[in-house]
């Protein structure tokens, strides 16, 4: 992807995710984590960054129900894409967590996971991503410049 081939973005990303990381002690990785994925021993997020701005959001939400209700064991354990949509997975949530967790998937059915506009779920090359139309034609362009430049080695 351009994106992600672009190191001073790539940087900013990494920084930006770091952040929200440490923000929240249930994205704290401990001994209960089932898949360790780690920036500082802080859970990464296997998405986007598009999806960003809705992951800040639900933590957020997140973090005024464990408050509220007291959660201490709330941990989120993976949070990544795919077939197209966000997953969350959670340990000793409750029925608002998950309640949550399925309009932050909702929305990401609908938001571009690159750029965080309206977009959709595009079936591609055998891959599922929710996009906008514009993302979904710079990879596609990004495709077929890599086509080309295979043929180019023959
Ligand atoms: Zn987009």
């Amino acid at each position: 992807m351009i994106r992600f081939e672009d190191k001073k973005n790539a940087d900013e990303s990494r920084k930006r995710r770091a952040e929200i990381a440490s923000k929240y002690d249930f994205l704290k990785v401990t001994k209960k984590t089932i898949r360790p994925n780690t920036i500082d021993e802080r859970l990464s997020f296997e998405v986007e960054d598009g999806w960003l701005p809705l992951l800040e959001d639900l933590f957020e939400k997140m973090a005024t129900v464990v408050k509220r209700d007291n959660l201490a064991e709330f941990q989120i354990v993976q949070v990544k894409e795919k077939f197209g949509g966000l997953r969350v997975y959670i340990h000793n949530g409750n029925k608002d967590i998950n309640d949550l967790i399925s309009a932050a998937e909702a929305k990401a059915w609908v938001t571009c996971e690159y750029c965080g506009e309206p977009g959709e779920c595009h079936s591609f090359g055998g891959w599922y991503i929710t996009e906008c139309d514009v993302c979904l034609m710079i990879r596609k362009l990004d495709d077929n410049a890599r086509v080309w430049g295979d043929l180019d080695d023959v």
